[in-house]
């Protein structure tokens, strides 16, 4: 069983941890949140050289920021990386200048209809520079002389990096579970991400499990993109999967289908969400969003959907500074991994069985498992189980088929079934 107390606790401690790194694609940011990752689970981390060829991508530079800042005629400063990494344009490169305000407006990025917030605004494959600011403080800049900029980044020829962490199943088919390791400091994009499969591999990797369990902390698109031609041999071990994101804001469940929408992962993840009091919300798969434009990729197409709260690009924080410590809730995150281990359990249990006494029902009061008392609609939801196993244990439907078709709860059909198995009434197919 899982401690709320515990485990909130240690996810909110972890989250404060991670938020003020400065991530990018490649880079000590990201090393450094590896490292961390692997002080509570044990992390492959893998190293791809710049310059690799990964399909139709070439594995960037290493990017390295130590300073970056914007300063006035007077010397002051006005725009501080040190202050919020979000005010630095992710993979900006070296620059020392003086500026005048048009010169230097070119390179400023803000948000109009949010004027409170700094961007998160990234060049990774343009060789640009800029810093991101409120549009507020922008439109007091009235300096007339000249801006000073200066840039402290350096390219090197390094390795684009990524974590690993598998545990083995009885089966070698997988599920596969990722997340994204490259947003600098913005909470439920992506932390929440992170910080959920985290403690979801720490809490799984205690029990003996039917399916290996694959987690992967890779930079958005890029890493995914690498990872995927680094493995494509292996790909067809892949059963089920998740992308994991936007997992700790206030809002409902939501379910991104994968590519063909008729998967087993589509079927289970409707069937958590739909057994639930809450509301939720359904989308078809389209190739806009995470990294599952890349794992669903007609060439590849896994059975990979998304499960998430509130879709990036319909909050107003999205991409922003608001997306910060206050816009989440840990509860909501713990909320998330509920979800999470409601689709595993079903995902490890979702047996196909036959009825091993097929021709009319079976006497169940002689096996002791019908009360010698009452009858018809007294029936208890177990009885009234035993009679959906039995007769759709045809070899066809899945015990989750079972639940669906019955609207009796998947544990009381799994229950049912294992009281079955042990009557030796069913097998498995
Ligand atoms: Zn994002």
């Amino acid at each position: 069983m899982l401690n709320k107390n515990q485990i909130s606790e240690n996810m909110d401690k972890f989250m404060k941890t991670l938020f003020p790194i400065c991530r990018s694609i490649t880079g000590k940011g990201v090393k450094q949140t590896l490292e961390l990752i692997n002080e509570l689970i044990p992390l492959e981390i893998k190293y791809t050289p710049t310059g690799t060829k990964v399909f139709d991508w070439i594995i960037p530079e290493e990017w390295n920021i130590n300073d970056a800042y914007v300063k006035n005629s007077k010397g002051e400063k006005i725009i501080d990386f040190s202050k919020s990494n979000l005010h630095l344009v992710s993979y900006s490169i070296p620059i020392k200048t003086k500026l005048s305000l048009n010169e230097l407006k070119e390179h400023l990025f803000t948000i109009k209809e949010q004027p409170d917030v700094i961007p998160y605004v990234t060049s990774y494959y343009d060789k640009n520079w800029g810093f991101c600011l409120p549009y507020n403080q922008y439109i007091q800049l009235d300096d007339d002389g000249l801006y000073e900029v200066f840039i402290d980044s350096e390219f090197s020829n390094g390795n684009l990096i990524y974590g690993e962490f598998l545990i083995p199943g009885r089966l070698k088919e997988e599920v596969l579970l990722t997340c994204y390791v490259c947003h600098p400091s913005m909470c439920n994009d992506n932390l929440s991400g992170i910080v959920l499969l985290t403690f979801l591999a720490s809490h799984l990797k205690k029990f003996p499990l039917k399916y290996s369990y694959r987690f992967l902390f890779i930079p958005e698109t890029i890493g995914s993109i690498t990872w995927i031609s680094k493995n494509e041999q292996n790909l067809s071990n892949i059963k089920f999967g998740l992308v994991s994101t936007c997992l700790a804001d206030s809002g409902n469940m939501t379910y991104k289908k994968t590519r063909s929408g008729d998967n087993e992962i589509d079927k289970i993840t409707e069937y958590v969400l739909s057994s639930q009091a809450k509301d939720f919300k359904i989308m078809d798969f389209s190739p806009l969003g995470s990294d599952e434009r890349q794992f669903c990729s007609p060439g590849i197409d896994l059975p990979i959907g998304s499960l998430m709260r509130t879709p990036y690009l319909s909050f107003p924080e999205y991409h922003t500074s608001n997306d910060n410590l206050d816009f989440i809730k840990i509860e909501n995150l713990f909320d998330s991994l509920l979800n999470y281990l409601e689709v595993i359990f079903i995902i490890e249990n979702n047996e196909i069985f036959k009825n091993l006494n097929p021709k009319c029902e079976p006497n169940l009061g002689i096996r002791g498992l019908y009360p010698s008392f009452g009858a018809g609609n007294k029936k208890t939801e177990l009885i009234k189980a035993f009679s959906w196993v039995l007769n759709f244990s045809d070899g066809k439907h899945s015990l989750l088929d079972i639940a669906i078709k019955s609207k009796i709860d998947f544990k009381l059909i799994k229950k049912a079934s294992e009281i079955l198995l042990e009557k030796n009434l069913l097998i498995l197919d």
